[in-house]
């Protein structure tokens, strides 16, 4: 079977032109007005839980929460668009059932639709900590919903715990301090950020939190959170003895990917939908994008699942350039960014795999560029309140991917 062939459902199976898009996320809806830049003429449906039409979900941690942006701004399009590019936008609904035999796809309002092709751009929900589980009110932030709950818990300044210093964490820990609550951000490694940044570059961050007033705790495993129903408020407990007293706590330990539809379909998931390097899944006609899908590295070897805006922006356009006829790999180098107080923090490639580093600017003063390389070849690239360096920098690591490179 030729590569387009596995690509597009054949002809035996084959319903009228018609993608259907399961999740109004930056995948999902990415993949539906690249098809239409794309050329494509079938029909498009798209179909999200999300009451909200897309929205982008950075601005969430940062000045949703702040207050600076009103809900309206973040709009990925205008309201209109998606009507006047003949896109079927269906929100506040989901896809309960897929059968890939009869290619339908099963909506909670009991529409049943019929695609020729179908991306999963289902996202991930927050990690749920066993600890907090039946806790009232224990904050998890993803949607637009969540973060006007945690916004309207932050308006009256009081104490905040964080649990978990990844980049989600920081920034809402950032947030809540520059609205003026007092901060504790606990973590169970021993330095923040460790999945992204080596130690090194994660310190002057550390330090910078410090000196804006946000304790970060390293080193802490949560044994209990509890909530004090009479009095309000919460305590969280250490498994040292150490007690942390809050009136609002925040989750922020990670993402699952939404996979259980994938799953009751019969399609292969392991830490996501597993995908071939073009998005396709093990049901054809079926592809995966963004938070949700598990890819080939193609670069390194092994597998990967971004949980980054572009890379998963960038997957919901590869995926409807192949529907739309031209097979497009996904891309090969992920980057992403963070804002933390005024700094921003942009990563691309795998700076963990570099074994030596050129460094521009000073990394003390959160002023900085990074190039890690490994036998010569740049694997990654770090950059503190660089933007345009990070930007060449970044097309240094593209240049890299390309096969007979040694830059
Ligand atoms: C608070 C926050 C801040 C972030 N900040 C940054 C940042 O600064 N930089 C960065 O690079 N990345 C950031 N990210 C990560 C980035 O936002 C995500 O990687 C990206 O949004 C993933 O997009 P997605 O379309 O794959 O999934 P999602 O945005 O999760 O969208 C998936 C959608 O699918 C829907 N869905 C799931 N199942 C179904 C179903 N069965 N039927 C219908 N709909 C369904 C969900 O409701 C959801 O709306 C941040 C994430 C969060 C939560």
């Amino acid at each position: 079977m030729s590569e387009r062939g596995h690509a597009i459902r054949p002809a035996r199976f084959a319903q009228p032109e018609h993608t259907v898009i399961v999740g109004t996320g930056v995948a999902g809806a990415t993949a539906a007005l690249t098809l239409r830049n794309e050329g494509y003429r079938g029909r498009i449906t798209l179909v999200g839980a999300d009451p909200e039409a897309p929205y982008r979900r950075p601005p969430l941690s940062k000045e949703v929460l702040r207050g600076t942006v009103k809900s309206e701004r973040i709009r990925l399009k205008p309201d209109a668009f998606w009507s006047e590019n003949a896109i079927e936008l269906r929100t506040g609904t989901s896809v309960t059932a897929l059968d890939t035999d009869a290619a339908t796809a099963a909506l909670a309002d009991g529409t049943v639709l019929g695609y020729r092709n179908l991306v999963l751009a289902t996202g991930g929900s927050p990690r749920r900590l066993r600890e907090a589980a039946g806790v009232p009110g224990v904050h998890h932030l993803r949607s637009l919903r969540s973060a006007t709950a945690l916004a309207a818990a932050l308006a009256g300044r009081d104490p905040v715990t964080v649990i978990g210093a990844g980049l989600v964490g920081l920034e809402i820990a950032a947030s809540a301090r520059a609205l003026g609550c007092d901060v504790s951000v606990l973590e169970a490694a021993d330095r923040p950020m460790s999945r992204v940044l080596p130690a090194w570059l994660a310190d002057p961050l550390n330090t910078l939190h410090w000196d804006r007033g946000v304790e970060i705790h390293t080193g802490v495993t949560v044994v209990r959170i509890e909530h004090h129903t009479r009095r309000g408020g919460y305590t969280v407990s250490a498994s040292d003895g150490r007690t942390w007293t809050a009136a609002t706590v925040v989750a922020a330990v990670g993402t699952v990917p939404e996979t259980s539809l994938a799953e009751a379909a019969g399609l292969l998931v392991s830490d996501g939908i597993v995908v071939d390097e073009y998005g396709r899944t093990s049901a054809s006609g079926v592809f995966a994008a963004g938070d949700a899908a598990n890819l080939p590295d193609t670069l390194h070897g092994g597998r990967h699942r971004g949980e980054h805006w572009n890379e998963a922006m960038e997957q919901g356009a590869a995926v409807a350039k192949t529907i739309a006829g031209t097979l497009t790999p996904y891309p090969r180098l992920p980057w992403s960014w963070s804002d933390q107080h005024g700094v921003t923090i942009q990563v691309c490639g795998r700076p963990d795999l570099g074994t030596e580093h050129e460094v521009r600017g000073d990394p003390e003063a959160r002023d900085a560029s990074v190039v890690f390389r490994r036998l010569g070849r740049v694997v990654g690239v770090v950059a503190m309140n660089r933007p345009a360096e990070f930007r060449a920098l970044r097309q240094l690591a593209l240049a890299a991917t390309q096969p007979s490179s040694t830059s």
